[in-house]
Order: C-alpha cells, then sequence, then structure tokens
C-alpha cells in the first residue's frame, strides 16, 4: 500500500510535545511540593504551618498543580495517538475509516476510540481529511490533489456494473459490488 499522503500536521504535534513537557515538569514538581506543604501542614510539628489558612492556601495550589499535570497528560496522549491513528489512516482503501475499521485496527472498545478522536480532532491535529461525530462515525480521507505523484482519493464509476467506488488515486482495485478491477484515475 501505497504512503504517500501525510494526516498529521506536524506543527500541531509539536505545540503538544512542547506542552506536554512544559506541563508534566511543572505540574509534576508543583504537585508534589504541595502535596508536601499540606502533609506538612496537616501532620507535622511546625505549629506556624499548622493554621487553617496555610491548608487552604496549599490545597487550592495542590488542585491547580494537578490540573496543570493533567493536561500534561492529555498532551502526552495526544502525541502518542496522532501516528498511530494517521498509520491506520494511511493504509485505508476507500477514503472513509469508519469507527468498525478503527476499533479492528486500535483493537480498542468504540467509545475509547471516540473520545480518542474527538481529541485528536479537538486539537485539529489533522489535515486533508474530516471528522464524521454523528451518524455512522468516522473519518473521511481528503480527496486527489493535483500533485506529480498520485495522493488521496478519487471516486469511480465502475465500467463493468456502474458501483460507484472510492479509491485511492493512481492505485488499481477491485469493484466493491461486482469484483471487476477499477482505477483510481481522477475522471
Ligand atoms: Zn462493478
Amino acid at each position: 500500500m501505497q504512503r504517500n499522503y501525510k494526516y498529521l500536521l506536524l506543527r500541531r504535534m509539536l505545540v503538544q510535545q512542547v506542552k506536554k513537557w512544559v506541563y508534566l515538569v511543572l505540574g509534576g514538581f508543583w504537585t508534589f511540593l504541595f502535596a508536601v506543604g499540606l502533609c506538612i501542614s496537616l501532620f507535622g510539628d511546625d505549629p506556624a504551618m499548622k493554621d487553617m489558612e496555610t491548608r487552604i492556601i496549599a490545597l487550592v495550589m495542590l488542585a491547580i498543580s494537578a490540573l496543570v499535570l493533567w493536561r500534561g497528560l492529555l498532551a502526552a496522549k495526544v502525541v502518542a495517538l496522532g501516528p498511530k491513528y494517521e498509520a491506520i489512516f494511511q493504509m485505508d482503501r476507500d477514503g472513509f475509516v469508519s469507527l468498525q475499521e478503527l476499533t479492528r485496527q486500535t483493537g480498542r472498545a468504540p467509545q475509547k476510540v471516540l473520545k480518542e478522536l474527538n481529541l485528536l480532532f479537538d486539537r485539529s491535529c489533522f489535515t486533508n481529511c474530516s471528522y464524521q461525530r454523528l451518524e455512522n462515525p468516522g473519518v473521511f480521507l481528503g480527496d486527489a490533489v493535483l500533485e506529480d505523484t498520485p495522493a488521496g482519493y478519487v471516486t469511480v464509476t465502475c465500467t463493468a456494473c456502474g458501483a460507484t467506488n472510492r479509491l485511492k488515486a493512481g492505485v488499481t482495485g477491485a469493484c466493491q459490488v461486482c469484483g471487476a478491477p477499477v482505477q483510481g484515475l481522477r475522471q
């Protein structure tokens, strides 16, 4: 199978990569710091640390730090998942990657796949494709563009039975209805 089409926006992935490390390091450090502070205030012997004000401040800061850490974990998820989904898109034959296909390819439950797609598309990680969220969820891959190397998908009519097929540009495939060979040529 040809792998000549890019779906991942590298610029967006770079942003997520930076967010991942900044949020994980800062969030992790602050979470640790304020958790220790809260423990000292609750269980320590220093009377200056044992007032209610110190505890409230430590608790609020702990919550904010945990939120930063959580955002770092989400960015890490995006960085890890983006290339996996792109690889699945690149292997697709008909230009529509259905939820069933994604479930099979990832080995994950449909609900989990939808959650991951929501995360990736909400962060605009992809290009040359669109996400259909409601009925029959899945990802439409982009149409072929005029380039030297064929890329994307074209809609072709089978010369044997007249059925409409969608397949990768420049690739010969079999008609989904009658099995006759169809060519992915721009019409
Ligand atoms: Zn046919």
